[in-house]
């Protein structure tokens, strides 16, 4: 008698999927972050009916070797750690080589890719996780991933999908936060035809604060640039006339990637206690980068979250240059983004 038996790898990837791919803003965030890593300087995002039907994502990126193309479709395949050491130090938003296989197994997706050494372009198609076809074709150097009827072989999960409006909504938030984590990328993000943000890469945190969120709150901004050895702070905060009803208006990337944390939340929060009433939440833009020892990043798939080994010291420095970026709030003239 026996009643166990070992999944086949088509079922462990569609399990697995779900850890990582819940909704098509995942998609956009796994290929996203994909783009970054691959050293792209441009990257259009652009979606149909919330992403559930079509997300076409396109970087001008290092690209895919053509003998890697299949390899970075396979479940822990990835080119940015090669052992668990390599964890300490990892400075790419990506290391687990999930994304891809999970997408492609529940999706219908196709890569169009080139490297600068490769003479002609690959499109590669990948379906349900069933290789479909593979050949050359011209091509800009760079990578597009189109992403076709997301969870289409997975009709329970396509059933937890919300409207595309709001699954539109979920990703425009997420372009919104990437474009705010990376200044030195421009960012397209195009919905059903039309263009909804597009940041010019020139590096000015400031004009993607307005570009997002509009001149009230760009106009009432406190610059923030504190070296505080371990850590170092830069961005901006709001004044706390601009305050808000939730934290959607806080903030803050940690080495590039956008978390959330305890922590940073409360250090953050405590700074503007005596400006603020309660249930009153500030705007940060911040970018705080910390030495990789002290971090880590290896928490959940969507790593959404993170530790640091030295908690105390982030709260205190974080906490001290808030503060002192509010003391001398009343020193920064109102509109000052026209300048
Ligand atoms: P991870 O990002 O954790 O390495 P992924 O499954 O997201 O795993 O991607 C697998 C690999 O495919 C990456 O390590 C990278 O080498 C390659 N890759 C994926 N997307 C791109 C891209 N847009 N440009 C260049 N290489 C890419
Ligand atoms: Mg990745």
């Amino acid at each position: 008698m026996s009643k166990i038996t070992v999944l086949d790898q088509n079922t462990i990837d569609k399990i697995a999927a779900g850890e990582v791919i819940e909704r098509p803003a995942s998609v956009v965030k796994e290929l996203v972050e994909n783009a970054i890593d691959a050293g792209a300087t441009a990257i259009t995002v652009d979606i149909k009916e919330g992403g559930t039907s079509f997300i076409r994502i396109t970087d001008n990126g290092g690209g895919i070797y053509k003998d890697d193309v299949k390899l970075a479709f396979l479940r822990h395949s990835t080119s940015k750690i090669k052992s668990v050491e390599d964890l300490a130090g990892v400075s790419s938003l990506g290391f687990r080589g999930e994304a891809l296989s999970s997408i492609a197994a529940v999706a219908q997706v196709e890569l169009i890719t080139k490297t600068a050494a490769g003479l002609t372009g690959i499109r590669y198609v990948i379906e349900g996780g069933f290789e479909k076809s593979m050949e050359e074709i011209g091509a800009p150097e760079g990578t597009t991933f189109i992403i076709r009827n997301l969870f289409y072989n997975t009709p329970v999960r396509r059933k937890f999908l919300k409207s595309p409006v709001t699954e539109a909504g979920y990703i425009s938030d997420l372009m919104e936060r990437l474009a705010l984590s990376h200044p030195d990328i421009s960012f397209k993000f195009i919905n059903n035809g039309q263009i909804k943000l597009h940041t010019s890469g020139n590096t000015k945190l400031k004009d993607i604060i307005y570009n997002v969120y509009g001149r009230e709150i760009a106009s009432h901004l406190i610059p923030i640039d504190a070296d505080m050895g371990v850590i170092k702070l830069e961005g901006y905060i709001g004044k706390p006339v601009v305050s808000r009803g939730n934290r959607n208006y806080e903030n803050y990337y940690i080495n590039g990637r956008y978390i959330k944390s305890g922590v940073v939340s409360k250090a953050i929060e405590d700074a503007y206690k005596s400006y603020m009433m309660q249930h009153k939440y500030p705007f940060t833009a911040l970018h705080i980068k910390i030495d990789g020892e002290f971090l880590d990043v290896n928490v959940h798939p969507t790593k959404m979250e993170l530790r640091f080994s030295n908690q105390e010291d982030v709260y205190k420095s974080i906490c001290s240059a808030v503060s002192e970026g509010l003391a001398r709030r009343e020193l920064i003239p109102e509109v000052s983004f026209a300048s």
